[in-house]
């Protein structure tokens, strides 16, 4: 059973043409549960219409013409409750309505499920049976789960418009993520495909034939050669029958296979990558299709065949760098910090990924370059975007593609509106932070990346408050020497000194992974992460601490940050490393003051225990990214639960109130260091709670020194007090978007629907 669904989900996946998947669904369906009807219906947004898309077994002249409202008809219950039907006698069901062109008064037994993506009722699949037969509770089952398989195939569909209307008769088409970097762009899109997956590749119109065919032919001549060392190398450990298979392999490359098809797709006007992915595709189509194990197997093969000679193919065009257009928007299945680097600066306008959330570390150093960007946009079609036209609202999380005039010039005037509010806005940046009634809010800045290092920054604020050393990190082919580091860290605090500069230690593990120390794991942030990795590997936090050391000397404005604390005795541990890099540094000439150090707060555990951290360390940093993601188990970088990813929840917002009692009582100096401080609302209830300090990306520093420059600090306590009253995240945003709005603040806030 579980084959037959995994085959037909496939299928409909891998239809090109979405009239196709729709045929192949149904009739596979059909065959499957060896039923006489199989119907798909697709609700209509607009029309508020459940309509007949395509049927095998009623009469195809019912196609589109029946339509029925949510609540009519069987299907429209099914629609409206959301839950499978299942009837023996279908026509004796008060609900049951006759269309007469469908011709189904012929059918008796009646199974409805409805398709659900993303709590979105899409549509409904029925099957139907002459004879009185109850589907039985395997048939149900079966049903329901393809239906739930087919949901994310019927959104995507719908989302590109392959579909229905959702695009527009010129073509527009809009698509919804994640928004991560507000900001409003429009641009051209430029997509990048992973490395050798095949079903990224972009359809591309090849401007030389001859030229793409010849590559193809070169990198079809490396993977052979590559097959034959490896059957020479392996010839005496494997058998004659398994080393067959190389001869095999070298077949299905032969110029009389594959190679003469994806030239003639390449005649066609598709380049060599494109044209290779579609012969594979429908290759694999096929044989997966067969009943028989021995060719469903070889599909693998000629999958893996087409994955090496793409690489081969990318390997090329590598060396060739891509051009990037002057407003460039990044789009691609995962982006990665490596590959933001390769667009030259300036040209960068935009982000777009298929994974990732907003505070998936990709979209923090977007919103530190202030670069707009959406990530989590699961409905994109890769494949068809390269070189379109595009609009990217990172306020909303919208991504139009090919957008009308109208639309187009819409969006010009709310980015001059921006672009107004920006400029009014640095005027006061040179002012203080500081409420009207006089209540100094030391603002620090977050960095990482070379560019937030600017002079500028220093005249506005009081420091940098985190300084993510694994940025640094990601971005080199290997772990820094202790020299380069030095000369890193030297760099952040002479530009910021005699301000003071965080530094945390290399955090990474979660989603941040180096290139040269993968870190595998099922639950990578329950896992391997921040100080439980340095703490494994002393001889990398040594290095690193010396360097920061080092890197202090004759300035004194260094402050350590121990990210990721667990348990009192990790501390401990890190304490005593630090002790020792001193000495040593101290016995090779080098008298460097302690620094004072900080332990982040973001396991929820250590609220617990701040009286016992409290005796050991100088000062408290509220991570509150992983602080909310740890309180309300919700993953920070998945897309599915982003809408649960919420630090405006009661709970955190409770957590963090109690937090800075705890903390003024101990008289432990305390700042917020995570996005919420970098929203203007966030910052005021930070403020009214009564953290020390907020630090955040340079791009947020305008709108929250705008914000607190107008709201008190009793103000700022009564709408914590209001707020810690109320009992949903809904609720808590409305409130705090009706007080900003009162205060004439609302302008500040990130514009939403
Ligand atoms: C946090 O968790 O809030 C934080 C500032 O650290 P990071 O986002 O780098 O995990
Ligand atoms: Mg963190």
């Amino acid at each position: 059973m579980l084959d037959v669904l995994r085959r037909i989900v496939q299928e409909v996946n891998e239809a090109r043409n979405l009239d196709a998947a729709l045929s192949t669904m149904v009739r596979r369906i059909r065959k499957a549960m060896r039923t006489d009807v199989c119907s798909f219906y697709l609700y209509d947004v607009e029309l508020e219409r459940l309509v007949l898309m395509e049927t095998i077994g009623l009469y195809a002249r019912a196609v589109k013409h029946v339509r029925l409202p949510l609540g009519e008809g069987l299907v429209g219950l099914v629609g409206q409750r959301e839950e499978p039907l299942n009837l023996e006698d279908a026509p004796a069901h008060p609900h049951f309505r006759y269309f007469e062109e469908t011709g189904e008064e012929r059918f008796s037994s009646f199974l409805g499920v409805p398709i659900i993506h993303q709590r979105r009722m899409l549509g409904v699949l029925v099957v139907q049976q002459q004879d009185k037969r109850r589907y039985d509770e395997g048939d149900e089952a079966f049903l329901v789960t393809m239906a739930a398989q087919l949901g994310g195939v019927l959104a995507h569909a719908l989302a590109t418009g392959a579909l229905t209307r959702p695009v527009s008769a010129d073509g527009q088409a809009v698509f919804i993520g994640v928004a991560a970097s507000p900001g409003m762009v429009i641009g051209d899109a430029v997509v990048i495909a992973p490395p050798a997956d095949l079903d990224s590749v972009p359809d591309l119109i090849p401007t030389d034939i001859d030229f793409e065919i010849a590559r193809l032919k070169e990198a079809i001549l490396k993977v052979r050669d590559e097959l034959r060392s490896t059957g020479e190398r392996l010839a005496s450990r494997i058998s004659a029958q398994e080393l067959a298979l190389f001869e095999v392999y070298q077949q299905m490359l032969s110029e009389a296979a594959l190679g003469q098809e994806v030239e003639k797709r390449i005649r066609e006007g598709q380049w060599a990558p494109g044209a290779l992915a579609d012969v594979v595709r429908r290759h694999v189509q096929y044989l997966e299709r067969v009943d028989d194990n021995y060719l469903r197997e070889r599909a693998a093969d000629v999958r893996d065949l087409g994955r090496r000679v793409l690489a081969h193919l990318q390997e090329e065009s590598a060396e060739t760098p891509t051009t990037y257009p002057d407003r460039t928007i990044l789009v691609g299945d995962e982006i990665s910090v490596a590959t933001l680097g390769e667009v030259p600066r300036g040209k960068l306008a935009g982000l777009v990924s298929i994974r990732g959330s907003s505070t998936s570390h990709v979209a923090i150093l977007a919103r530190a370059m202030g670069v707009p960007t959406v990530l989590g946009m699961v409905d994109l079609p890769l494949t068809r975007l390269n070189g379109a036209r595009v609009i990217l609202d990172g306020h909303r999380g919208r991504l139009f593609v090919r957008p009308t005039e109208e639309l187009g010039q819409h969006y010009q005037s709310l980015i001059a509106e921006e672009d107004a509010l920006s400029e009014v806005l640095e005027h006061e940046q040179d002012l203080p932070s500081e409420t009207p009634d006089g209540h100094v809010m030391p603002l620090m800045v977050n960095t990482g990346l070379a560019v937030d290092a600017v002079a500028s920054l220093k005249t506005r604020v009081s420091g940098v408050g985190l300084y993510r050393t694994e940025v640094p990190f990601m971005i080199t082919e290997r772990f820094p020497g202790e020299q380069e580091q030095t000369r890193l860290y030297r760099d952040q605090l002479e530009s910021f000194a005699p301000l003071p500069v965080v530094m945390r230690t290399l955090d990474i593990g979660g989603d941040k992974d180096l290139p040269y120390f993968p870190i595998e794991e099922a639950n990578p942030f329950l896992g391997w992460r921040g100080i439980r990795v340095t703490l494994d590997h002393p001889e990398v936090l040594m290095v690193q601490l010396r360097a920061m050391l080092r890197a202090s000397h004759g300035l004194d404005n260094l402050q350590i940050l121990l990210p990721m604390i667990t348990n009192v005795e990790e501390v401990d541990s890190a304490l005593r490393l630090i002790d020792r890099a001193q000495a040593e540094l101290a016995e090779e000439g080098f008298e460097v003051g302690r620094p004072r150090i900080g332990v982040m707060i973001e396991v929820p555990a250590t609220l617990f225990q701040l009286g016992a951290l409290a005796e050991r360390v100088d000062f408290f940093s509220v991570g509150s990214n992983d602080l909310t993601q740890y309180l309300l188990a919700v993953d920070r970088n998945n897309p599915r639960v982003a809408e649960l990813y919420n630090p405006c929840h009661p709970g955190v917002l409770s957590a963090l109130a109690r937090l800075a009692e705890e903390t003024s009582a101990l008289s432990v100096p305390t700042s917020v260091c995570g996005e919420l401080a970098g929203d203007p609302a966030g910052a005021l209830l930070l403020m009214g709670m009564g953290f020390d300090t907020l630090s955040m990306n340079a791009p947020s520093l305008p709108r929250v020194r705008a914000a607190i420059r107008r709201v008190s600090l009793p103000a700022a306590q009564e709408l914590v007090k209001e707020t810690l009253s109320l009992d949903t995240p809904t609720k808590v945003r409305a409130h705090l978007v009706a007080r900003l709005t009162e205060w004439q603040l609302a302008h500040l806030l990130p514009p939403t629907d």
